[in-house]
């Protein structure tokens, strides 16, 4: 199976985009994956449900990892390597205090915004592997993985 540092290694293709943590950015982050992924043929669901699973992460490191303060960085990997995509989405916030917690379905720290605590739920659906770290110099990494055409 694909690892991140394993496709860099061997030059399959990849692109890095560093954003800053404003609201307005995660729909051009959603595109630029979109756009990367068209060559290697994905069926109009798979394109959606990756733009959706990273559109999530990209979302929550803007909301909860920064609190939407519209400052911080987010960092994301993109990489494939034949049919497998692998999506990296890091930031430099506030970490998770729980993540098995934040993972079930309708948890959310934000409940009286409109946030329904789903986000991770969408991306476990939507692709074939989510990871949630936090990072030991603070933040959080999310790594997704699909396999095309299954
Ligand atoms: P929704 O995604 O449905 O709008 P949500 O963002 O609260 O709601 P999830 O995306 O499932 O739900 O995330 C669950 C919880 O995990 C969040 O409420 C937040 O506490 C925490 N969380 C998720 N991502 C991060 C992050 N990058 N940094 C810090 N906390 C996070
Ligand atoms: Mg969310």
């Amino acid at each position: 199976t694909m690892t991140l540092t394993d496709s860099y290694i061997k030059g399959e293709n990849y692109f890095i985009l560093k954003l800053k943590a404003k609201s307005e950015n995660e729909s051009f982050a959603r595109s630029a994956v979109g756009a990367f992924l068209v060559p290697l043929s994905p069926t109009i669901e798979e394109l959606s449900d990756i733009k959706t699973a990273t559109s999530e992460a990209v979302t929550n490191a803007i909301v909860h990892a920064y609190e939407g303060k519209q400052d911080g960085e987010i960092t994301i990997y993109v990489c494939a390597k034949g049919k497998e995509v692998g999506i990296v989405v890091e930031d430099d916030g506030a970490g998770i205090a729980n993540i098995e917690e934040a993972r079930q379905p309708f948890f959310t720290t934000r409940p009286h915004e409109e946030r329904s605590g789903m986000g991770f739920t969408v991306m476990e659906s939507f692709m074939d592997s989510v990871e949630v770290e936090n990072k030991p110099t603070g933040g959080t990494k999310v790594t997704l993985k699909k396999h095309l055409g299954k």
